[in-house]
């Protein structure tokens, strides 16, 4: 059978990531490989009565179609939590998402025709290089440091690529490196973009887990130009599951969303948005906030003394102040694949870098995460980890 695919459709049959994760996923490794939040601090229970209170009193908006741009009750819930990030909008100026995911995959949809520049930070979230790649996006990495994305390097990057359609960024906690960008970034971002008339995607999915230093505000909040679009999600600080994720946008564009979302899926899951409106009604999402930033916090130290307990002492690795990741790069490793394998003997995984670039990678990185680890694990799997690194550097 031929099947003629579209030119969207990978050639390879090949899923490296999925392999990776499907290996680290065997009982007995443990794994720093995926991204997933600490399943033990979902609040099943609330939202069990969250969802018993939705289906009594609003059973049947809750399971009839609904609206593209998502019901008011979500949007104004949205419209509250993005105000900590320095957003002032209103809830016509929100678009509720199936996951940030399919907002990744409207921003193709809507900005890009084959061949158009995107500008990314090096390394970046892979499964955004995946979504901007079937677009036919030609990737532009510009190279990051502990501060985020380097303005003098986005500057040179937008004067070599005029016709750039998007800047891709995730200004907090980034995965997969962990890094913030600063203030002072966040402003000449905004001052770039409007310089050379280009559209900033702002994606925050880790914002509001910080577990040390001082919030910052969102690169939205400083565009008085309408050049930056932001996009959140509720996958972090409730429950990944239930797939919900949003759009803050000025008018035209959100319109644009809402029409390329309608052919898309329709709208998202009424109930699930119910169910959450409910949550945050009859909750206190702050707190909850709270215990995931402690687990994490906890979690992360636990891994970082770890790392200087038992990598070689010229490893550097990222030092977040939120989020779930850490990134690490060995010096005198080319090739962290067959690290990766030779962790795999050892019971215990991360994932390479190289699928975290959008061109070019550097050598020898690689990204581990700390969020889904039971503390006792944490230990053991990284005495694992530098063990396999010292034999790769004898070898
Ligand atoms: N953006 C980034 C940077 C992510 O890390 C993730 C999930 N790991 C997403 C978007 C997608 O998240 P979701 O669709 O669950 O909101």
């Amino acid at each position: 059978m031929n099947y003629h695919f579209s030119s969207r459709v990978p050639k390879s049959d090949v899923d490296p990531v999925g392999n990776i994760l499907k290996i680290a996923g065997k009982p007995g490794i443990i794994s720093f490989a995926g991204g997933l939040p600490a399943p033990e601090l979902f609040p099943v229970d609330q939202i069990t009565q969250a969802t018993d209170q939705v289906l009594k009193e609003k059973g049947k908006d809750a399971l009839q179609y609904g609206s593209s741009q998502g019901i008011q009750e979500l949007r104004d819930v949205i419209v509250d939590r993005v105000k900590i990030e320095g957003i002032n909008t209103d809830a016509d100026h929100v678009m509720v998402a199936t996951g940030s995911q399919q907002t990744l995959d409207l921003t193709g949809k809507i900005f890009l025709d084959r061949g158009d520049t995107v500008i990314v930070e090096k390394p970046t979230y892979l499964c955004a290089v995946d979504v901007f790649k079937s677009y036919g996006a030609h990737f532009v990495g510009v190279d990051m440091d502990e501060d985020g994305m380097k303005m003098d390097m986005l500057e040179k990057a937008l004067i070599e690529n005029p016709s750039t359609k998007l800047i891709y960024t995730i200004p907090n906690f980034q995965n997969p490196t962990g890094r913030t960008m600063t203030l002072s970034r966040r402003e000449k971002l905004v001052e770039l973009a409007e310089k050379y008339d280009v559209m900033v995607l702002e994606d925050n999915p880790y914002g509001a887990v910080r577990f040390a230093g001082k919030n910052l505000p969102s690169i939205k909040s400083l565009d008085k130009s309408g050049h930056v679009i932001y996009m959140g999600t509720f996958s972090k600080i409730l429950a990944p599951g239930m797939r919900l994720g949003w759009i803050v946008t000025d008018t035209k564009l959100l319109n644009k969303y809402t029409m390329m979302k309608q052919s898309a899926d329709l709208h998202t899951d009424n109930l699930s948005q119910y169910i959450v409106a409910k949550y945050f009604e009859m909750f206190n999402i702050d707190e909850h906030i709270q215990s995931i930033c402690h687990l994490y916090q906890k979690r992360e130290q636990l891994m970082m003394s770890a790392i200087h307990k038992y990598f070689p002492s010229n490893v550097k690795c990222s030092q977040p102040e939120g989020g779930m990741f850490i990134w690490v790069e060995v010096p005198g490793i080319e090739d962290t694949q067959a690290l990766f394998d030779d962790c795999i003997k050892n019971n215990v995984a991360f994932v390479p870098g190289e699928p975290f670039y959008g061109d070019e990678g550097t050598p020898g990185t690689f990204r581990l995460n700390y969020s889904n680890m039971h503390e006792d694990q944490i230990e053991e799997g990284i005495k694992r980890l530098g063990a396999a690194i010292q034999e790769s550097l004898t070898k």
